[in-house]
This record gives C-alpha cells, sequence and structure tokens, in this order.
C-alpha cells in the first residue's frame, strides 16, 4: 500500500536526480521509507532543502538522506553529485533520473532553436550525463540499476510540444542502448513514461479546463496519476525483484498510451491562433 514501509531497499545508495519536487520526490520519499540512502539532486538548494526535511522524518533506521546541488547539464557538476551520492556505501546502486521537462512549446513551424536546443540539452543530455558517470560506479560496483524518467509524449504526439516529445524518446533510445551494452556488467536500464501526474509542471493542466478533460477521457483509468504511482514503478525496477528486467519503457499512465496523446489545442488556439496551430506563417 502506497505510504507503508515496505524495506526491501537496505543496503543501498540511490540517487534521485529532480528529487526535490514531483516525481523525483515521490521516489525519493518511496526509497526512503524503503532502508535506501537517498541523495536528492537539482539546482535550487533551498527546494532541495524543504524536499530533506521532509524525507528525515519518513527516513528507515539504517538508511539516511543527502542533498546535492546539481545542474545535470552541467558534467562537472554531475561527477560531484554521483559521489556524493556514493559516500555512504562507497557505491552507488540504483539512479531515477527524474529532472526533465520542456523549455519549448508551440507549432512545429513557429518552433524557437534556442528553446528546441535546451530542451534536448536537459533531457537527452542531462540523463546521459547522468547515465555515463553513475554507470561507471555501478559496473565497478559489480551491478546497479538505472532508471531513465520519458513521458507519454515519447510514445504518442502531443500536437505542439515539438521539443518535448522527441526529447523524450532520445531518453528512451539512449537508455535501450545502455541497457544492451551494460547488460554484461550487471548494470540494469530501464524506462518509466509517465502519463499525466500531479505535480508543478504540469499544474496548468491539472487545476482543470477542457485539456484536463481530455486527458481523463484518453485514460481507461480515468484519473490523474500520483507521484506514487511512478513511485511504485521506481521502487520495482531499483529493487532486486526485477533483476531480471532490463531494457525495458513501461508506461505508467492510467492506460493513456493505447488510446491517443492529449488535445491542448483549447490552450493554445488562445495563443498561436487556428491557423497558427495548422502551420501558417505569413512570411519567413
Ligand atoms: P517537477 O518540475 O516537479 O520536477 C522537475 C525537477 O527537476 C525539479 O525538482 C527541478 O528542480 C529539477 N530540475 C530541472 N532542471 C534541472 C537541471 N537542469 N538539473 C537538475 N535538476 C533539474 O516536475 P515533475 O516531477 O512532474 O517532472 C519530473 C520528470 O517527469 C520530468 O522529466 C518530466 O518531464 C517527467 N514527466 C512528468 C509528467 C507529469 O505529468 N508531471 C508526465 C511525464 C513525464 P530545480 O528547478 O531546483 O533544478
Amino acid at each position: 500500500m502506497a505510504g507503508v514501509p515496505q524495506g526491501g531497499l537496505e543496503g543501498m545508495a540511490v540517487l534521485v536526480t529532480g528529487g526535490g519536487s514531483g516525481i523525483g520526490l515521490g521516489c525519493a520519499r518511496r526509497f526512503a521509507r524503503d532502508g535506501a540512502h537517498v541523495t536528492i539532486c537539482g539546482r535550487s538548494e533551498e527546494r532541495l532543502a524543504g524536499a530533506q526535511r521532509e524525507l528525515e522524518a519518513i527516513v528507515a533506521p539504517g538508511g539516511s538522506v543527502r542533498t546535492v546541488a546539481a545542474d545535470v547539464t552541467d558534467e562537472a557538476a554531475v561527477v560531484h553529485a554521483v559521489a556524493v551520492a556514493a559516500e555512504p556505501l562507497g557505491a552507488l546502486h540504483g539512479v531515477v533520473a527524474s529532472a526533465g521537462g520542456s523549455e519549448s512549446i508551440g507549432p512545429v513551424t513557429q518552433l524557437d532553436a534556442t528553446a528546441f536546443r535546451n530542451t534536448l540539452e536537459l533531457n537527452v543530455t542531462g540523463t546521459m550525463l547522468v547515465l555515463k558517470h553513475a554507470a561507471r560506479r555501478m559496473v565497478r560496483a559489480g551491478g546497479g540499476s538505472f532508471v531513465g524518467i520519458s513521458s507519454i509524449a515519447a510514445s504518442n504526439t502531443h500536437r505542439w510540444f515539438g521539443a518535448y516529445g522527441p526529447a523524450k524518446a532520445g531518453i528512451d533510445m539512449l537508455c535501450m542502448q545502455a541497457a544492451d551494452e551494460l547488460g554484461a556488467s550487471n548494470v540494469r536500464v530501464n524506462v518509466i513514461r509517465p502519463g499525466l501526474v500531479d505535480t508543478e509542471l504540469v499544474g496548468f493542466v491539472t487545476a482543470g479546463g477542457p485539456v484536463l478533460d481530455d486527458y481523463l477521457a484518453c485514460m481507461p483509468i480515468s484519473r490523474v496519476g500520483t507521484p506514487e504511482d511512478i513511485a511504485a514503478m521506481a521502487r520495482f525496477l531499483i529493487g532486486p525483484e526485477s533483476s531480471w528486467v532490463t531494457g525495458q519503457v513501461l508506461n505508467v499512465d492510467g492506460g493513456n498510451s493505447i488510446r491517443r496523446g492529449p488535445d491542448y489545442s483549447g490552450v493554445f488556439r488562445d495563443v498561436f491562433g487556428a491557423d497558427g496551430l495548422r502551420g501558417v506563417v505569413e512570411e519567413d
């Protein structure tokens, strides 16, 4: 049951990027309750400090909570974050790479190249850097489990999310590629594709309106997800129960991905106009 200590991660050190809020914090809560040494990373020290207080109140005896401020697109900062996460046990056993998001929204004919690049940089390069440096330690320690956080936008088109979908699809392939290479060293690499989950990132949708209604209409299990829904899958993938699972991309989305991506036209029509949404740009 969500929220009830289960145990089973004792003697494991786990790093959660983006662990100061939302899905990452939900995963960190679950790992702390289950006995792990958890390190959360993000850019804002203030956000991390608030999350640390919350996690310290629930961490199981024998576990611990650390924070490290790091931007996942900065390789030196990632190297440091991985080292901090390995401090308690001299090894790193698990990672959830939840730091991600989008800087770019809009019709493909109006995509801003800088925002597009930044979105790829945060999601794909950021995940790659964490994977690269965490996997080095996992290989040396004889194994480990890495979980990328993608999105149903990687598998189902989300019109006017021209950078986010491709960036998340990049995470999927990066992780499958790594799983194929690293299985020989007992390092597992999997991906979770969340559907709509109630976090700050999507507050403008979950607050209500036609976009939320459309999401709910596209989900066989018709409710907004919680960080705990994603954490339950992350817990399985990080833990020993999934020791023969690697290279998998798992949708946790109320079934949304077997139907279609959401219809944001009600929101974006006001910004780009009906013609803009179908690609009309009067001049180059
Ligand atoms: P949040 O905005 O709550 O979480 C994002 C976290 O990532 C924040 O804690 C943020 O902290 C951190 N972060 C952002 N940029 C960086 C960076 N460059 N370096 C380090 N940390 C960074 O949103 P969610 O929890 O919803 O999102 C988590 C992941 O789940 C993302 O990858 C998102 O794309 C994905 N996702 C979310 C869905 C949803 O419906 N909520 C659906 C599908 C996927 P700080 O700003 O302090 O750095």
